[in-house]
């Protein structure tokens, strides 16, 4: 994520080494100019935050902090539209939310993410298939659904998103439901059909709020078709999604700037818990390249549950630390989101990382390997891999589809794993882990 943008905007701020240099401050600003002409910053956004930044350092004395600071706060205001953050409930339930976009945008992803989002934090969500334009939207829709634990309106006889739009609100409503996210269609560009229909939908419904799905991979276009969708229908709130992809980053300050409604969440990744909520002072914090550990937080706390995590640490001291432990483990992480997400929170790290960025550690043929394995054991064994003698690893083997040798290498590697953890945790630590290498 960024990581063009950040490098550019590092190079504009190393252009002043020494305080005063009027000179200086020249170079940083053309160099600021030519980094957010590069990531597609609006050209009308870009000059007001060059003007803003130089009269705000030279008011501070010229130099390098001054001119950080600057940046920061420029970019800051520019990304803090006025209006709504995050999600917001409405006093009388359910509240209703239309999801727009173009086709392709990631509008059914979103609302599969916003969906879990909401479930995640104990809400009872509905969502509604209205996407009747896209011929697998709604069994996508529906796959989600199942995937994340929420409920789903839909009506495979009925041709009419009005229709079920209405019906799905009148469901929500009875059946008392927190929140109704209804999916509509898109197009491949804007068209007066679209927007009618639309139209109808928000009319027949009338939403609490409108989301507008951004690509952020679609750079000034985004920014232009948002305007549109807000003129035509009015949107509330933007959405960006796959920033993860979106190594510019310009994108974010053109809509906030141009389109003037406020960004409420941006999609990181494809997978169900790869949103997170937009909040300005973080992403000017990764743009600059100094992560975001707050964010980091933030996104273990509502996953991690703190007494399962006591429960394990002290199996792990005893040596008790078993194969349901260890598939719990996996649960939890994947409910982190992708790797990629997790790697541009951490000050530093996304420049570092390299590879590992694009690890898919879920679906990695080494974890396979090992859920197959536990797939195979008994419940017992699972609870005391101790039990597990010769004849239960020819067992295991054969039921896994796995070689004797590698279920072998499997449970010495998880024996001297929790053997490690065992030490370490019993003996403190890195004196531990200096202890063990000798
Ligand atoms: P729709 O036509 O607007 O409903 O689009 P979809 O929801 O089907 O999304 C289109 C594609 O974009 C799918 O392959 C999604 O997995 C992908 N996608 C959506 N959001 C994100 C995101 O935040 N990051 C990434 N990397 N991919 C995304």
């Amino acid at each position: 994520m960024f990581d063009s943008i950040t490098g550019s905007l590092r190079n504009s701020i190393n252009k002043i080494r020494h305080k005063d240099d009027a000179a200086a401050l020249k170079k940083a600003t053309t160099e600021l100019k030519k980094s957010l002409l590069k990531a597609d910053v609006h050209h009308k956004t870009s000059k007001e935050l060059i003007t803003e930044v130089e009269l705000e350092t030279k008011k501070n004395g010229i130099g390098q902090d001054s001119f950080i600071n600057a940046l920061k706060k420029e970019l800051n205001e520019i990304l803090s539209t006025k209006g709504n953050q995050g999600f917001v409930f409405s006093n009388t339930p359910p509240t209703t939310i239309l999801m727009t976009g173009l086709q392709g945008s990631g509008k059914t992803t979103t609302t599969g993410k916003l969906a879990n989002y909401l479930k995640t934090r104990k809400k009872k969500v509905l969502v509604a298939a209205c996407d009747l334009q896209r011929l697998a939207a709604v069994e996508q829709l529906k796959q989600i659904a199942q995937q994340v634990e929420v409920d789903i309106y839909f009506d495979d006889n009925e041709k009419d998103p009005v229709v079920i739009a209405k019906a799905a609100q009148e469901k929500a409503k009875k059946e008392l439901y927190d929140v109704l996210l209804v999916d509509t269609a898109g197009r491949l560009a804007i068209d007066e059909e679209l927007m009618n229909q639309l139209f109808e939908v928000k009319n027949a419904i009338n939403p609490d709020e409108i989301f507008y799905v951004a690509d952020s991979l679609t750079g000034h276009d985004a920014t232009k078709t948002a305007i549109t969708f807000k003129e035509k229908i009015g949107i509330d709130g933007v959405v960006l999604s796959k920033y993860d992809g979106d190594t510019k980053g310009g994108v974010a300050l053109s809509i906030a700037h141009q389109v003037g409604v406020p960004l409420r969440f941006i999609g990181v990744g494809e997978k169900m818990p790869d949103l997170e909520v937009f909040i300005p002072d973080r992403i000017v914090s990764r743009l600059l390249g100094l992560g975001d550990m707050e964010g980091l937080a933030e996104k273990t706390s509502a996953v991690i549950d703190e007494k399962k995590a006591k429960e394990v640490s002290k199996k792990i001291k005893k040596g008790e630390f078993n194969f349901n432990d260890f598939l719990e483990q996996l649960a939890m992480m994947s409910k982190l989101g992708s790797m990629k997400s997790i790697i541009g929170m951490i000050p530093g790290l996304s420049q570092m990382a390299g590879p590992i960025k694009d690890m898919d550690f879920e679906n990695s043929d080494e974890i396979k390997r090992i859920k197959a394995m536990i797939g195979s054991m008994t419940p017992k064994e699972r609870e005391q891999p101790s039990l597990i003698n010769p004849s239960r690893k020819r067992r295991i083997a054969k039921g896994s589809g796995l070689s004797d040798v590698q279920v072998n290498k499997i449970l010495k590697q998880f024996k001297s794993a929790s053997k490690m953890a065992k030490k370490l945790s019993s003996k403190g630590g890195m004196k531990g882990l200096s202890n063990m290498l000798g």
